[in-house]
């Protein structure tokens, strides 16, 4: 019995390994299946802003703001012990071809608790009992990937604020299209793409020193093809650090080129 499981693990094992051969299929953009989207980001954007950024990547752009701490009101949300960060994401109603309705709807609800449940793990709230911190996201232009691109503005506009944080975050998305699994979804990939088992989306955060503070999986997907996403997901996400660093060394004109 013992034997014959080995024997089924290490056919799936190799099926598995097979699977992720065939993320050497072309992707519509002619992007590798390890390919992110062109990225680049830009510090201190918002002068009325404690703190700002801009990150872009491919067609995504997000612009974050932060303000405070400051007086938290309502006082009855007050948290007597730590500060409160308040995330707010937007889309603008120009970001994608079909305009949006403005105001919130319950996918920015849950993408402003996911960005918020993203930064605050690396964020020292405990010196800011009773304050509230400010961050606001609007994503300009949306090509998916946009709950990634706020998490990595907002975390550049944090530090920017001057809020004590105990680690940088960097967010990228995985994704399983059909059996493969690829870097960075773009928006064709995202809401288009049909063939076989359809598209994943994994969006993943992590710290500058690797640990995992978000995750989502948003469809079926193997042990085996997970370990993939986080691998490739760790590597661009290491990129993504070195650029949102640059960023924040050129704004105070310590940067290097
Ligand atoms: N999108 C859209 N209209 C909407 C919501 C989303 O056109 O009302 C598009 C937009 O390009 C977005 C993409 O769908 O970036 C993927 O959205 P998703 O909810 O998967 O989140 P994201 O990948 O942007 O974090």
């Amino acid at each position: 019995m013992v034997r014959k499981m080995k024997k089924m693990k290490k056919i799936n094992m190799k099926q598995t390994k097979h699977n992720i051969k065939m993320a050497e299929t072309k992707r519509k953009s002619g992007r590798k299946a390890d390919e992110m989207r062109p990225i680049s980001a830009k510090v201190g954007i918002i002068p009325n802003a404690n703190g700002s950024a801009m990150f872009q990547s491919g067609k995504t752009i997000a612009i974050a703001a932060v303000y405070g701490p400051k007086e938290h009101h309502p006082r009855s949300q007050r948290n007597p012990s730590r500060g409160t960060l308040r995330c707010t994401y937007n889309m603008l109603s120009f970001s994608v071809t079909d305009r949006i309705r403005p105001g919130s709807n319950r996918r920015s609800t849950e993408i402003s608790k996911i960005i918020g449940w993203a930064l605050e793990p690396v964020l020292m709230l405990d010196k800011y009992p009773g304050k509230v911190i400010d961050v606001c996201i609007n994503m300009i232009q949306a090509d998916a990937g946009t709950r990634c691109a706020g998490i990595n503005a907002a975390a550049m506009a944090l530090a920017h604020a001057g809020i004590p944080m105990k680690n940088m975050v960097s967010s990228i998305a995985a994704g399983k299209l059909d059996k493969t699994i690829v870097l960075d979804l773009d928006k064709y990939e995202d809401s288009e793409f049909e063939g076989g088992e359809g598209s994943t989306d994994i969006p993943i955060t992590f710290t500058n020193d690797g640990k995992l503070t978000h995750i989502q999986v948003d469809g079926h997907i193997t042990v085996e093809q997970l370990k993939e996403a986080m691998k490739m997901t760790r590597e661009a996400s290491k990129k993504i650090y070195e650029v949102q660093k640059q960023a924040l060394k050129d704004s105070v004109g310590g940067g290097e080129k």
